[in-house]
């Protein structure tokens, strides 16, 4: 008989994913599910990783010049009536407000009254009010272009709602653009998908693929939709960030005009660009183990805790003041952009302090007992490790070698997310094995199957949703890189110039 790891999270992620992705997000403490349907409450744990997204974001959309602004929650329903495909996409998620005052009914209850003469949506995506603004602050090419973001709540009426992923209230920013050329809101969106593709890279330890939705993937009222995608553990995909360009569509809808140096009237090119908290759920699911998430120092909500070993009240004051020296000694190291955070973890529970940090995913945990402080060292453990590989450094040295240490577990997580993503991609050219390798083995209760595919596609939505219907995998993007590529479609073996990325998707 084989002895069985013990791991702090049941069921693990090969025996039911989806149930250990909800186990993940309660035991680690990042959030949890509200009385009000389909909302989160993010508790401090995660809102903390999504302060750290904030800053990262942030800062690199002022290098750009764009600048923060903040419009209504509420959008009036002529407004978003304006541009057609926009109403379609959105529609069937709004939610609406139709009354604004309260009355007490008979039994004490209260009941809504006083009905508004225009209902108001509640923003789902805010194209058509921030529209409505631009068309005012733009008269003259010298007012372009135009960059603004701003950081919000969006709400989205989704039937079948999972913590992070999807949820009916989210937070994101929502960046929008105008320009006076056509390449120049083009270029604009290019730069926004590079910054995603930064940020998931560089600090949420998440390699991406940048790519082109299809047009029926994309954004409602854009011309172009461009996206960065991401393989999660069972394989599918996760799209990360979108980049749209809007032609001229929304400017027509809301009338952004400019007077050109020529002096002719003319309508504006548009952009969006947004990123949400979705991005949490992204990180749960790619880098978390059986025994809960695994946080890359670069984003983490914390870099280190300080756990005493206290067995005998006289030693508690010697092992407390030298914890605190640790403390005080990596507080004034930099990480990436911000000063080192540590925690020190004093809670009178005994070993249960070591598992909970685990699931926390905190990247490095530091136990000090009375030999350690004898031998003047600290007993370190490292997420992207075992969590029984624990080793005794001396106190300075691991000072010295903290934001190193925090480099090679970022480091790690990369490449381990990398090679995860390549050892379940494959191109795939005949029709029976992409169907084949789509299918479950085990069809009432699916096993993790699948992966990334690069098939040829002819272009044509008949083809992308037959595909769709049979399979449930949709074309995740046609990626930017690697075109002319000549083969047949993988649905119908008309000629095809570039193979795409097809996937089962979240
Ligand atoms: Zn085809």
């Amino acid at each position: 008989m084989t002895k069985k790891t013990e791991t702090a999270i049941k069921p693990s992620r090969a025996e039911e994913y989806a149930e250990w992705y909800q186990q993940v997000v309660k035991v680690s403490d990042l959030a949890e599910k509200s009385e009000v349907r389909g909302c989160m409450v993010i508790k401090p744990w995660g809102y903390a990783l999504w302060e750290n997204i904030m800053r990262v974001l942030d800062d690199r959309f002022k290098e750009t010049g764009v600048k923060n602004a903040y419009f209504p929650l509420f959008i009036p329903l002529s407004f978003f009536e304006k541009e057609a495909e926009h109403v379609e996409g959105f529609a069937k998620e709004c939610a609406v407000v139709t009354h604004h005052r309260l009355e007490k009914k008979e039994n004490g209850g209260l009941t809504p009254a006083g009905k508004l003469t225009e209902p108001l949506i509640v923003r789902p995506t805010s194209e058509t009010i921030i529209g409505d603004s631009f068309s005012k602050w733009v008269s003259s090419y010298r007012d372009l272009p135009l960059l603004v973001n701003q950081w919000a709540n969006v709400v989205r009426w989704e039937m079948r709602t999972r913590i992070f992923l999807r949820t009916t209230e989210f937070l994101w920013q929502e960046g929008h653009t105008v320009h006076a050329t056509r390449e120049e809101a083009e270029q604009r969106t290019l730069t926004m998908l590079d910054i995603y593709a930064e940020l998931a890279e560089k600090y949420l330890a998440m390699p991406v693929i940048k790519g082109r939705k299809t047009p029926a993937e994309r954004f409602p009222g854009a011309v172009d939709t461009l996206c960065i995608e991401a393989m999660m553990q069972d394989r599918k995909a996760l799209q990360a960030g979108t980049s749209h360009f809007l032609g001229q569509n929304f400017a027509k809808a809301s009338e952004i005009k400019f007077q050109s140096a020529e002096e002719n009237e003319e309508y504006a090119w548009t952009t969006s660009w947004g990123a949400s908290t979705r991005l949490i759920g992204g990180l749960i699911m790619i880098h978390g183990d059986d025994n809960g998430i695994i946080l890359p120092p670069r984003i983490a909500s914390s870099h280190v805790v300080i756990i005493p070993i206290i067995r005998k009240q006289a030693e508690q004051s010697k092992i407390l003041e030298y914890a605190e020296d640790l403390k005080n000694m990596l507080k004034e190291q930099t990480y990436g952009n911000r000063k080192l955070q540590v925690e020190i973890d004093d809670r009178d529970i005994g070993g249960a302090r070591g598992w909970d940090w685990i699931k926390k995913g905190i990247p490095v945990r530091v136990e000090v007992g009375p030999r350690d402080i004898a031998d003047n060292s600290v007993f370190v453990g490292r997420r992207d490790r075992d969590h029984k590989d624990k080793e005794s450094i001396k106190k300075d040295r691991f000072v010295a070698e903290i934001t190193q240490i925090l480099d090679e577990i970022q480091a790690n997580l990369y490449a381990r997310a990398l090679s995860f993503r390549e050892e379940h991609t494959t191109s795939i050219d005949e029709q029976k094995n992409f169907y084949d390798f789509f299918t479950p083995q085990n069809k009432e209760k699916p096993e993790i199957h699948g992966g990334f595919v690069r098939s040829h596609w002819c272009g044509s939505n008949a083809c992308e949703a037959r595909i769709k219907e049979d399979l449930s995998v949709t074309i995740r993007c046609i990626p930017l890189a690697d075109e002319n590529d000549k083969g047949a479609c993988i649905c119908c073996g008309q000629a095809s110039g570039q193979r795409v990325v097809f996937a089962k998707a979240y």
